[in-house]
């Protein structure tokens, strides 16, 4: 099976685009286990500790079954980071989709021609040629599998499913063959018709935001602590299933507007914006509290936090800012803040 990776601080790469080549889109994530070494020679020590994670183990070496790897814009780590992918890692394609920060029509037309350029050079590249017909059929494919997620991601809020298990599905989605995917989901959906709720009415309803989070053992965490994400805003979360893309549109046209007008992340402009999102979540899904998550030097959320923090307190919704090193030693050392959270609130 040839897959075509991803490196995506903000799960803004056309999936349907590599399905239509047919390629199995695989986002890469991190892993918390691994020492970081060989990406100290390139990287200095004060860059983002989940995006020097995936580096390392992109010098180290990929999955044989990777041909390719996009890096989309999410951050300036992850973009400064390309320039030394393309010098450190061994990977016969690699392309810069450059998602635009704003989302005008100036922004929509400079990403539909970056879209185009991505299907120019994969055409190029691997000798085929990408239907409009094939984006459709994956873009049909790829909706059925955003509403199946939403429908489940109820599921945590009506406390029968937990924040973990749901948070494995999302990934599965995001790196599994997207038909496998969907039976899956689909025998999920029915399994959890049948189960009732969790007896324990101690547990505190958690919003969970921040930078991304794809270490399942950290929500794995929060559950030891009395937690249950019920709601999210985050890349292996929400923000890759809220939306569904057009389907009777051109379907590169389709794509692009899908990106630019799903829940806004902040390293995208207004910034300030995701709030209301934030807000909307937890107002709907009637949290106890909000925990947002920054991984150590992420610029983005550290600029987040004064207003993320100014703004709760003003719904009276309490907040706990925590900054982390990527790896599981830290969740033991970070325990008493959260202990202390679950206490408070
Ligand atoms: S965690 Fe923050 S700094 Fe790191 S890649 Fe994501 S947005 Fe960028």
């Amino acid at each position: 099976m040839i897959k075509i990776a991803y490196f995506d601080a903000d799960v803004v790469t056309p999936e349907e685009i590599f399905m239509a080549a047919g390629f199995t889109p695989m986002r890469l994530l991190g892993d918390p286990t691994i020492e970081h070494d060989k990406v100290n020679e390139h990287i200095p020590p004060t860059h983002c500790v989940w995006a020097k994670n995936i580096l390392e183990q992109a010098i180290r070496g990929l999955n044989p079954e990777i041909n390719g790897v996009v890096t989309s814009h999410g951050c300036d780590c992850t973009n400064r980071e390309f320039d030394i992918w393309v010098e450190s890692v061994d990977i016969d394609f690699l392309f810069y989709l450059n998602v635009p920060l704003k989302r005008d029509k100036i922004a929509l037309n400079f990403f539909l021609n970056d879209l185009k350029e991505l299907i120019s050079q994969i055409e190029s590249k691997f000798k085929i040629k990408i239907q409009s017909e094939k984006i459709k059929e994956a873009i049909k494919l790829t909706n059925q599998i955003r509403r199946l997620l939403k429908k489940i991601s109820e599921y945590r809020s009506k406390m029968i499913l937990k924040g973990s298990e749901f948070h494995e599905l999302v990934k599965l989605s995001q790196t599994d063959d997207k038909n496998k995917v969907l039976d899956i989901l689909k025998k999920k959906m029915n399994e959890l018709k049948t189960k009732t709720p969790f007896t324990d009415k101690k547990i505190k309803r958690i919003l969970l935001t921040g930078s991304i989070i794809d270490d399942t053992d950290f929500l794995k965490f929060l559950e030891d602590k009395g937690f249950q994400v019920v709601a999210d805003d985050l890349c292996i979360g929400s923000r890759y299933f809220w939306n569904t893309i057009e389907e009777e549109k051109d379907p590169i046209l389709a794509i692009a507007e899908y990106h630019l007008s799903k829940p806004l992340y902040s390293t995208k402009m207004p910034s300030y914006d995701r709030f209301e999102f934030l807000k909307f979540l937890a107002e709907k899904y009637k949290v106890d509290g909000v925990i947002n998550i920054a991984m150590k030097f992420c610029e983005p959320m550290l600029y987040d936090h004064p207003y993320m923090n100014k703004r709760f307190k003003e719904l009276e919704i309490p907040y706990l800012f925590i900054e982390m090193l990527y790896n599981r030693e830290q969740y033991k050392q970070l325990s008493t803040r959260f202990e202390a959270f679950a206490e408070m609130i």
